[in-house]
């Protein structure tokens, strides 16, 4: 078994649609893949459908942004892309997107760089982010790369940063909870916080109701990696893991390449299928 439970599509930003995303991951020989856009859920019903044809186990899922300038990101899994009540909340954070990515233009307008708005939000079908307003300035010959737009401008703190509105930890763990759906902590090792500070918050949102920890993740350490399957297993917490594909255009990491140190990993993901809703649960081939 290889699974993957985090990766992008074009409904945020992603750079491969949802059939391609599992085109992809069953040619890099992924078993189980779990489609996770940032505050987007509408590249599951295609993923959902392409993933049942190339006999790929699927779990529907995504990853909330949360804690405006912190940037803690939440997965979530086993939602249910047909419940009518997560359409008309992501609908409100995309919302909250567009007119953030148009504050965003506005600070680099003030900075002397112009993008025109539809450049950047008719390049965002769905859910618009910095990655967009990168890669416009890909196109507009300011910068060079990705790297580069967020080093120079978009990077948290930097001059043409702009934070999004605050939607706390708890909060987002009690929106999914009480739609069945399991929050599982995106990427700790990413989070600039001191590691005693960030046990305190984790130990917290635990209490809140958090289920799980992504413990396996292509930038996280060896040392990183050990201490967060000692925090999860020692809360009771789920082990889960994932490359944050995005593909190669917008980051390096490859679907999969997260799993070759998750011994654990048969274990822990028959954990996380166990703890789905069975309404919207994952089909397994
Ligand atoms: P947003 O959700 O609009 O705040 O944008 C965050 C996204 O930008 C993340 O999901 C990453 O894909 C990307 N990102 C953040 N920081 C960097 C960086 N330093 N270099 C490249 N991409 C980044
Ligand atoms: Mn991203
Ligand atoms: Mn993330
Ligand atoms: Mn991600």
């Amino acid at each position: 078994m290889i699974a993957d439970l985090h990766a992008h599509s074009t409904a945020s930003d992603g750079q491969h649609a949802p059939t391609e995303v599992i085109a992809l991951a069953a040619a890099r020989g992924v078993t189980l893949l779990s489609l996770t856009d940032h505050d987007s859920i509408d590249g599951l019903m295609e993923g959902e459908t392409a993933a049942r044809q190339a006999g790929l186990a699927w779990i529907p899922g995504v990853e909330l942004s949360c804690e405006g300038e912190r940037e803690i990101h939440l997965l979530g899994y086993g939602v249910d892309a047909r419940d009518g009540a997560w359409h008309a909340f992501f609908a409100e954070l995309q919302a909250q997107r567009r007119t953030r990515a148009m504050a965003i233009l506005e600070r680099l307008r003030e900075l002397g760089v112009c993008l025109p708005q539809e450049a950047v939000l008719g390049a965002a079908a769905h859910s618009v982010s910095r990655t967009h307003i990168a890669q416009g300035l890909m196109d507009a010959g300011a910068v060079t790369s990705i790297k580069e737009a967020f080093a120079r401008y978009l990077r948290t703190g930097g001059p043409a940063y702009v934070a999004r509105p605050t939607l706390t930890v708890a909060d987002a763990v009690a929106r999914l909870r009480a739609r069945g759906a399991v929050p599982v902590l995106a990427h700790p090792g990413l989070i600039p916080v001191h590691e005693e500070v960030l046990t305190r918050w984790i130990a917290a949102w635990h209490e809140a109701g958090l289920m799980g920890i992504e413990v396996h993740y292509p930038r996280h350490t060896p040392e990183q990696i050990r201490r967060f399957e000692r925090l999860a297993r020692g809360l009771g917490l789920l082990v889960t893991g994932g490359s944050d594909f995005h593909g190669a255009a917008v980051r390096p990491s490859q679907l999969g390449m997260h799993a070759a140190r998750w011994r654990t990993q048969e274990e822990d993901v028959a954990a996380l299928l166990a703890a789905l809703p069975c309404r919207a649960s994952a089909f397994t081939s």
